[in-house]
């Protein structure tokens, strides 16, 4: 992010402009809608600055930009259409200790004015950094027509209420109210007549003002692979709504992102070998913020109940009281798999298929690997890189075929996943050559789709596909 977005407040500062043609009215009018003191230096304005100077809206000074114009001004506008005259512009306000913008010109200026959708005091600003000027014109286009004009007004009244809200207590109670506010009681009583808006705040107010303080409750969410498009819509509403996330190390900064900007982000994970935060402190954890009121988002990489320690936290509510709900998400296999072009199951092939971890508390876990050695099994190993020798090892001793396909695929469902098709007598050093650094799952007995067909149909391609 090379510009930073920020709101700037512009009532009573000064803001200066040279230009009089087009370019300059367009930023005008933008500029027109804020408490700014404007000064226009234009040698032949065009007839609707003039309008705006005589109406007062603006000064007008009938001359080139010079020296000290700028002075106090908090941003100056190089709008001439003519890169010379905006480069000394530019220099000029420089020195004089304004924000400078040339417009369309983004390496000559310090900051850039972004597309605007305006229901003030809603404003969303959208800037692309110049790099698609397109793609902020269709995100405007977009947002204008999801943001109801009505906006504006509901949130100019609910602004003015503001004090009055301060009654209920602070947090949940409070956005409980307003979220009631902007999406319900506000709406409705909005499509009557704007008359009725305030009368029905107050009723509002009393109707929450009389509510018992909510009770803390936990979600347990899976977070699928990391790509946040993998994520239920269940699992976003509870990001959306959550006081406090507590996240495995697994879960992705683009899912984190999703979490309600107030929200309180804690991670609690454990990865493979590395640094852990205790399960005990875990569940106390979320039972500490539950029991405060906190609606408590417990997020877990892939499907919360697949490897997750799941129950011990569920036990640890049950023993508090604490209401919880279970919200799945997609398993790394279920990525792995269809990154892969295959299927968990097949008809003739396999009817079961296993999800095995590499290694549990004890160390490295024991199956049953007499039968998972017969033809046609399939296993999902998770947390499985470093036991990959001793899954190897085990599978041959009990019979399995060497050739038999094992699939690594590293970032399931990410944007960077990476598939390493090896065989079992192959599987290490062949997984500890390839330099797996991102989370991986093993599937035993599948071939990526591509190098499967190749070796049916051709298998004197065998080595070269493999
Ligand atoms: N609850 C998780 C599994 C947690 S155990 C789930 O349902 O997916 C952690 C293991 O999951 C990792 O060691 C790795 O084997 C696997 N894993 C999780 N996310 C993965 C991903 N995006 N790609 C590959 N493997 C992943």
């Amino acid at each position: 992010m090379q510009h930073f977005p920020i709101f700037l407040d512009l009532a009573g500062r000064r803001v200066v402009l040279a230009g009089g043609g087009e370019t300059a009215v367009a930023k005008l009018r933008l500029l027109l809608k804020t408490e700014a003191h404007l000064t226009v230096f234009a040698t032949d304005p065009c007839a609707e600055i003039e309008a705006w100077a005589e109406a007062g809206r603006l000064r007008l000074v009938r001359r080139t930009f010079g020296p000290g114009d700028a002075l106090c001004a908090a941003l100056a506008y190089a709008a001439e259409d003519d890169p010379e005259a905006d480069a000394r512009t530019a220099r000029l306000a420089r020195a004089d200790g304004a924000l400078v913008n040339i417009v369309d010109n983004l390496k000559g200026s310090q900051f850039i004015t972004p597309a605007i959708v305006d229901r003030d005091p809603v404003t969303v600003a959208i800037g692309t950094e110049g790099a698609a000027p397109v793609l902020a014109r269709a995100i405007k286009r977009d947002l204008e027509e999801r943001l109801p004009a009505g906006l504006g007004v509901l949130a100019r009244i609910g602004k003015a209420f503001r004090a009055a809200a301060d009654r209920l207590p602070m947090g949940r109670a409070r956005r409980d109210f307003w979220a009631d506010y902007y999406f319900d009681a506000g709406p409705r009583a909005l499509a009557k007549g704007e008359e009725t808006v305030r009368p029905a705040l107050d009723r509002l107010l009393e109707v929450h003002a009389g509510r018992r303080p909510d009770a803390g409750r936990v979600a347990f969410v899976g977070a699928g692979p990391g790509d946040p498009e993998l994520l239920t819509l269940k699992a976003r509403r509870a990001l959306d709504t959550a006081d406090v996330v507590i996240h495995d190390r697994l879960v992705t900064p683009g899912i984190l992102e999703l979490a309600r900007r107030e929200a309180v982000l804690i991670a609690a994970g454990k990865e493979g070998f590395g640094p852990a935060v205790a399960q005990a402190d875990i569940d106390a954890l979320i039972v500490e913020h539950a029991r405060a009121g906190a609606h408590v988002v417990r997020l877990k990489a892939g499907d919360p109940t697949v490897f997750g320690r799941l129950d011990e936290e569920i036990a640890a509510c049950e023993a508090h009281g604490i209401a919880f709900s279970i919200v799945p998400g997609i398993t790394a296999a279920s990525a792995a798999v269809a990154g892969i072009g295959q299927s968990l199951t097949r008809r003739g092939r396999n009817s079961s298929v296993r999800f095995l971890t590499g290694h549990d508390v004890a160390g490295f876990a024991d199956h049953d690997w007499k039968t998972l050695a017969a033809p046609g099994e399939v296993a999902a190993i998770y947390m499985g890189k470093r036991a990959a020798r001793f899954v190897q090892g085990r599978l041959l001793m009990h019979g399995a075929d060497p050739d038999t396909p094992v699939t690594v695929v590293e970032n399931a469902g990410r944007t960077d996943q990476r598939v390493i098709a090896l065989r079992l007598s192959e599987l290490e050093p062949g997984l500890t050559a390839a330099t797996v650094t991102g989370p991986a799952l093993i599937l035993y007995g599948l071939a990526p789709r591509a190098a499967e067909t190749a070796l049916a149909d051709l298998p004197d391609l065998k080595e070269a596909a493999l």
